[in-house]
């Protein structure tokens, strides 16, 4: 299966979400990170990877560089992305989901990140600041189909 975010041989990526619950739930710090990262890293992109625990929650959240420096398309820096798989790996944790941002479109999966989604297993979060409130929601992308996942973001 084609990666575009994983250099070639990457395929140990093995992505498990081992919850029963569909949907992401996320700490309301961790949503502030995420939109306070998008408005950095703005008008480029930014995207980063969020770790899980076996049920489903969101633990960690780590920033990466997107590669392509783009308003219009994002590519986690697949060295940064194998560093951080191995902390996610050493803390027992799962990679659970992939974030980047939308400076100026919806939070809706564009045409190349469908195109480009290689890991079925992982929630894609896009984060939207094309309107003054920020928008985050949350989606998997399997084999060219897209479906929106609910996104339940919980207080601290
Ligand atoms: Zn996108």
């Amino acid at each position: 299966m084609p990666c575009y975010s994983c250099p070639a041989g990457m395929t140990i990526l093995r992505l498990s979400i081992s919850s029963g619950r569909s949907g992401v739930e996320l700490a309301r710090s961790f949503y502030d990170e995420i939109i306070a990262h998008a408005r950095q890293d703005a008008p480029d992109e930014c995207c980063g990877i969020l770790a899980g625990d076996g049920d489903g929650r969101i633990v960690r959240s780590y920033r990466a560089t997107n590669i392509e420096h783009s308003p219009y398309r994002y590519n986690v820096d697949p060295r940064e992305l194998l560093r951080i798989y191995n902390q996610i790996e050493g803390q027992g944790w799962e990679l659970r989901g992939i974030y980047h941002s939308h400076t100026s479109t919806e939070a809706y999966p564009s045409p190349t990140d469908v195109r480009l989604a290689g890991w079925p297993d992982a929630y894609y979060l896009i984060a939207s600041l094309k309107d003054p409130e920020p928008v985050l929601r949350a989606f998997r992308i399997t084999e060219g189909t897209v479906s929106e996942e609910p996104l339940r973001i919980v207080e601290d």
